[in-house]
Parts: C-alpha cells; structure tokens; sequence
C-alpha cells in the first residue's frame, strides 16, 4: 500500500482538462498509472498559485474541487473520494483507489472561518498553510516577512482546525510559521510534501530541529520527490539528477531525528513539471523507493509504515484530537 501525501494533479485537471482514467504522455499521476504502482490513494492538492488572490482565488479551488469529484464520478469503479481514514480503508477494500483533499495555500479561505469550515465539509482534510507567498494566514519560506510566522487570523485559523480535525500541513512555511504551529496547534502537524535541509539546503526543506520537533508531536513528513529539494548538485544544467538513492537518504535521515512512524511519501508530483527524479518518471514507479529502502535492509513492517501506513496513523491521532 502506497498513500501519497501531495499530488497536484487537481491543477492538471483544469489546466490541461486531463482524462485521469486513462493513461496519459504529459504529467505524472493518473488512475491507471495509480493502479500499475500499487498507489491506493493520494491526497490531491487544491493548489492557488501565489499570484492569485481573493475571490479569484477561493472560485479557483472550488472548480479544482469540482473537477477532482468529476473524475471520481466518472470512474467510480476505479477510485473514490476518502474524507477519512475510515473511508480510505472502506475503498481499498472494495478495491479502489481513494482520492483524498488538500488544500494548498490556504488563500481562497480569505479572512473567513466560515469558508474554512466549508472547505472542510467539501472535503478537504488538509491545508498547507502557504505556498510562495505570505497570505492572510502566515508567512511562508519564499517571503517571510509579513506576520513573523502566524498572523493573529493564522491563529485563529490554527484553532478551528484543531477542532475540526484538519491537518495542518507546513510545506512551504517559513520557519517561523512552522514554530508558531508546533507551540500552538493542539494537534500533531504535518508537512506533507518537504525534504531534508540537512541533505539539501533549500530553504523549503526542515531543519533538524525542525524535524526532531514534528515527530515529538506525533506528526509526519513526506518527503518530496523533486530534484531541487533533494540535492545541491541538481542544478539548472541538469547534467545529474538525484534518484531513489537519495529520496531513501532524505527518508533515512527524517527517520533518524523524527521517527519511523512520522516519515512518508509526497511526491509534489504533477507539480514538478516535467523535472522528475532520475528512474521515477511517474507514480507508477514511487514503489522503487519503497524497493531501495529494502535492498538497504529495512524491516517490512518499517517499509509498510512509510509507504503510507504513517501518513493514515497521523491523519487518524489529529482527528481523534479534535473529538
Ligand atoms: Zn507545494
């Protein structure tokens, strides 16, 4: 069982109006492609990109949203929408592969808790706070310097999805953001689609401290698959590309300072364009990390947790948190 943490095929969806129950040349992720790597659900981001604001913005996710439950319609004998961990297990016992919802940049909330809560009954189980930009929640790692981390609305923001169940996700936060959540946030936070800071020093990627910090508080890392994130040596020229050794090295080092049971997969793919690592040019292939892992000795119950079995772990303690 592969669950992967971030895709942005939801983009792809209204972008490229792309058929996800066929196999597909462009782009990463599709539901044979899916089926073919044994990846029985993935969350699909709602990503607003950080030139995009106000109501632009929240009609933006909502067409995203509108498009994921299309393709789910379409091909029900294929995938189905998971709400919750429950749910994830209900579909993949009947077979399907379980489309979840992310919401990525958390600006078509607006300044509104109401919006956040409809988000929620839409659907959608976690929100990356930020993406490039800083918005009217907090800062992100791109810029950094509106709010100092969490503004008072990010606050209240923090609060009503402690109590509603919704992962917070700290992908793209700037470092400030991301210690403001781990003092405030009631339940476990998640970084759903980040790398190791340590292994690469993009300013993305968590820090040890940072790290070590995630899975004191029971929370979860999925590490991305995209080159800039997982080396310094990848570079614009891209005469060397870093592969499943060194996703297994970022998975290796998350696992050393946050533990075994916080560590997954999220691959950002279908938001990486076409720069995919070397040998894993779809999710198809996201299985050849889990084989690496393997071939370097890990136990089979450890390789089962990372591939997806700690994403649902943490997913279930954050929503037990809000009962
Ligand atoms: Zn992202």
């Amino acid at each position: 069982m592969i669950i992967d943490s971030h895709v942005d095929t939801p983009t792809q969806l209204i972008r490229y109006k792309r058929n996800i129950g066929v196999v597909n040349q462009e782009g990463q992720v599709d539901f044979p492609r899916m089926k073919a790597g044994e990846v029985d659900g993935a969350f699909f981001a709602l990503y607003t990109p950080p030139e995009m604001k106000g109501a632009e913005a929240t009609r933006h996710a909502l067409e995203m949203l509108g498009a994921t439950y299309d393709a789910c319609d379409e091909y029900a004998d294929v995938a189905a929408l998971a709400f919750s961990p429950d749910e994830v297990a209900q579909n993949r016992a009947k077979g399907l592969i379980s489309v979840m919802l992310g919401m990525e940049n958390a600006e078509p909330v607006g300044e509104s808790l109401s919006l956040l809560r409809a988000f929620y009954r839409l659907g959608v189980s976690y929100v990356t706070l930020t993406h490039n930009a800083d918005n009217a929640v907090a800062d992100s790692a791109a810029e950094g310097t509106r709010w100092g981390g969490l503004s008072p609305f990010g606050r209240e923001v923090v609060a009503e999805m402690n109590a509603l169940g919704m992962m917070i996700d700290l992908s793209h936060a700037s470092d400030k953001t991301f210690w403001d959540c781990i003092e405030r946030s009631a339940a476990p936070v998640v970084a759903t689609h980040s790398c190791c800071r340590a292994l690469c020093s993009h300013r993305r990627n968590l820090t040890d401290e940072m790290l070590k910090a995630l899975g004191e508080k029971g929370g979860y890392v999925g590490i991305n698959f995209y080159p800039y994130f997982l080396s310094d040596r990848f570079d614009e020229a891209k005469a060397w590309r870093p592969g499943v050794s060194e996703i297994v090295d970022h998975i290796e080092h998350a696992v050393a300072l946050a533990g075994v049971g916080h560590v997954g997969i999220g691959s950002d793919f279908d938001g990486i364009d076409d720069c995919t690592p070397e040998g894993l040019g779809d999710i198809s292939k996201s299985r050849l990390v889990l084989d690496e892992m393997r071939r370097r000795g890990w136990a089979e119950k450890d390789v089962i947790r990372v591939a997806g079995q700690n994403l649902l772990d943490v997913w279930c303690r954050i929503v037990n948190c809000s009962e």
